[in-house]
């Protein structure tokens, strides 16, 4: 994987572009895929966001949301722009797998891959030209820093301003992780003089869900939360009926795996969601346990450091009593 700057040439004339991001993308993924998309379009080329699955109704807000297509749901139309696309930029994830139903054809292009991502373990052999750093506090804080390598900075307007913000905030929860380092700060100074309206953003993520999702939450604390004080561990389990019983839609679940942190001594929040294709594991951690490489280890995921997810396709029940006497092992990191 040669260096992005590498790249800069191959951007001095028209592109096909095709931009893509993990599955169930949140708020980094497209705040840094709707960025990026509106650069490139104003630098001339012609960009197609697609996604490969559905996502979070909260982030429809984001401006040009409406454009990005759903792999999932219009296969056909996303293949033929696939086939003809030039060069293909993968952000917020490192490995195809991470694409769902997309990965073997993404694997098969024959087009300049490009990656820009934070995660840990990147497929390098996989791309022709990229960037891959583990202290970026975000994809949309690399998207920053591209634009601004470019000597584009004056093409930032208040709609990219907006998406590389969310990702911003989404990324570091709202400036608190040890990630929104100085640099972040700058960047949010720079985005405040060109016009954006943080607030709005702030809004935009997170009062902007129906009353369905507080009730749910208030639901799973008290019935599906256990503190294994012993392991300074929380776990959540929430069943496929949960989900059910409260109408419970992609993206109204972000953000709950955070709520146990709040008692002291939680130092590491697992939860579990009983998803029709397989059981989707979070991990949060707090100091010096590492969830990427327990994610990697046990559950067949990855991450950071401190924020990994993982699968199992054994049953919710399974999955679980497994995960208990994983940590048995593990209690002597947390
Ligand atoms: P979340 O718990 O919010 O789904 O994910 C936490 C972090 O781990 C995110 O940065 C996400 O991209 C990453 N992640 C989630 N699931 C997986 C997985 O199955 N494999 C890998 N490699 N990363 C994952
Ligand atoms: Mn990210």
């Amino acid at each position: 994987m040669k260096p992005i700057s590498a790249l800069f040439p191959s951007l001095l004339t028209p592109q096909k572009v095709v931009i893509t991001t993990h599955q169930k993308p949140d708020a980094d993924a497209m705040g840094s895929s709707l960025s990026l998309a509106q650069y490139l379009s104003k630098k001339g080329h012609e960009v197609t966001v697609i996604a490969p699955t559905n996502w979070a109704g909260w982030v429809n807000w984001m401006p040009g949301a409406a454009t990005v297509i759903n792999y999932e749901k219009q296969k056909e139309k996303a293949d033929v722009i696939l086939d003809n696309s030039t060069i293909l930029f993968c952000l917020d994830f490192n490995a195809f797998s991470r694409t769902k139903t997309m990965a073997a054809k993404l694997t098969q292009l024959t087009c300049t891959k490009v990656l820009i991502d934070h995660h840990q373990d990147p497929a390098i052999d996989s791309f022709h030209f990229g960037i891959n750093d583990t202290a970026k506090s975000s994809t949309c804080e690399m998207i920053y820093d591209l634009i601004k390598e470019a000597g584009d900075l004056s093409l930032i307007d208040v709609p990219i301003a907006e998406c590389i913000y969310a990702g911003l905030v989404a990324d570091t929860g709202s400036f608190r992780f040890a990630s929104a380092h100085a640099g972040v700060h700058t960047i949010v100074v720079d985005l405040k003089s060109r016009g954006l309206d943080h607030g709005k953003i702030h809004e935009g993520l997170y009062d902007n869900f129906l009353e369905n999702r507080l009730r749910f939450i208030g639901y799973v604390l008290l019935h599906r939360m256990e503190i294994l004080y012993e392991y300074n561990t929380a776990l959540i389990t929430i069943s496929n009926s949960d989900l059910l019983k409260f109408q419970i839609k992609t993206g109204d679940i972000d953000g709950l795996v955070n709520y146990p942190h709040s008692i002291q001594g939680i130092k590491m929040v697992a939860l579990v969601i009983d998803r029709e294709e397989e059981r989707k594991w979070s991990f949060r951690s707090k100091g010096s346990f590492d969830c990427n490489t327990f994610a990697q280890t046990f559950f067949e995921g990855g991450g950071h450091f401190n924020a990994a997810g993982g699968k199992s396709s054994d049953s919710l029940d399974k999955t679980v009593a497994r995960f208990k006497e994983i940590i048995k092992t593990q209690s002597s990191l947390i």
